[in-house]
């Protein structure tokens, strides 16, 4: 795009005589029908001059109607402060040329990311003049940028939270608890006997089995800052913000739940059904206590859990842990 910028503001670059003046508009014109990029003139103040005939397949509007209006009345309300500072920008006199995006939503209701390249024509007074205008479809590019920014938080398999989400959920919750002298809890709980589950029923249906514990895990997240998340390989949490019910009692249904679910596991012997052992850690802000990172609140879910595995698996046990109360 910024070639074909460079090209078409080149232009206009000499010192024009008035009958080259033509010649450089027809050149302008000639440029811009044939491209897919919608190319325009816009002034100092925001309205159309010239739009190319792509515009009827970007914007759902013929050019014509275009010529004479204001761009900002094709963007997105939310948008409009990001345009209004590139504008801004372009007109300073400062920049050669100006990138923003922006959204417009097509007469059908579809809504088009567009990418737009202003360049400032040139030898005239930046606050009186005119840019040529660029105008790119970027809907796609901006689908995928989204699809990557929730993959890099969710997990693959079961599309729960992944670590580092709960990492991250982790330590904005317990900020929120000290400042707040309130609570919170970690659940973690983690499927008994599994690579015995694998080695009988192959690496596949293991798969689908964390699958169907990860549907129990995410049906008891229902509060607004509840985080169902993978937490390993076989190994699942769930963090309870404020307000929370009682988390030893969310675990044992979570328990029961996954027994309810009746998947087989004939690995560990005939009749049996797939279980979890789970470790709960609650969280009570208190005037005095010193412990200042959420580390301490995953080893002690942790050591539940694990207290729980050396005490028969399929069962919960709990600990608590006092956060520092800032209140005092
Ligand atoms: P315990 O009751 O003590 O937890 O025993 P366990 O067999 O569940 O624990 P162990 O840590 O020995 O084995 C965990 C198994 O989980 C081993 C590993 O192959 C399996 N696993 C980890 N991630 C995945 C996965 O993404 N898919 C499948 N199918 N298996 C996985
Ligand atoms: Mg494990
Ligand atoms: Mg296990």
């Amino acid at each position: 795009m910024i070639p074909l910028i460079g090209s078409l503001a080149k232009l206009f670059r000499e010192p024009l005589a008035p009958a080259s003046v033509t010649v450089a508009d027809e050149a302008f014109r000639s440029l811009a029908e044939y491209s897919s990029d919608v190319i325009c003139r816009i002034g100092h103040d925001g309205v159309f001059r010239y739009v190319s005939p792509s515009a009827s397949v970007l914007f759902g509007v013929e050019p014509e109607q275009m010529v004479g209006t204001s761009a900002m009345l094709y963007i997105l309300p939310d948008d409009h402060p990001a345009v209004a500072a590139a504008m801004a920008r372009i007109g300073s006199g400062q920049f050669d040329e100006v990138r923003t995006e922006a959204r417009t939503v097509r007469p059908d209701g579809r809504e088009v990311w567009v990418e737009a390249s202003a360049k400032l024509m040139p030898g005239s007074d930046p606050a009186v003049s005119e840019a040529v205008l660029v105008l790119r479809d970027i809907t796609e590019r901006k689908r995928a940028e989204t699809r990557w920014a929730s993959q890099a938080l969710e997990d693959s398999l079961t599309g729960l939270a992944n670590r580092r989400a709960l990492d991250e959920a982790l330590d904005h919750e317990w900020r929120r608890t000290v400042r707040t002298g309130s609570q919170m809890a970690l659940i973690l709980l983690d499927i008994d006997h599994f690579k015995k589950f694998n080695d009988h029923y192959g690496h596949q249906a293991g798969d689908g089995c964390l699958h169907a514990v990860a549907t129990v895990v995410k049906a008891a997240a229902r509060g607004p800052t509840d985080v169902a998340a993978r937490y390993g390989g076989e190994e699942f949490a769930l963090l309870l913000g404020d307000p929370m019910g009682d988390a030893v009692k969310i675990a044992e249904d979570i328990r029961t739940a996954v027994v309810a679910l009746g998947v087989h596991h004939a690995g560990v012997g005939p009749g049996a059904v797939v279980t979890v052992s789970i470790g709960v850690a609650n969280v009570f802000a208190r005037p005095g206590s010193t412990i200042t990172m959420p580390d301490m609140l995953v080893q002690a879910a942790d050591s539940a859990l694990y207290r729980a595995k050396d005490h028969g698996r399929n069962r919960v046990e709990a600990a608590i842990v006092f956060a520092p109360a800032k209140a005092i």
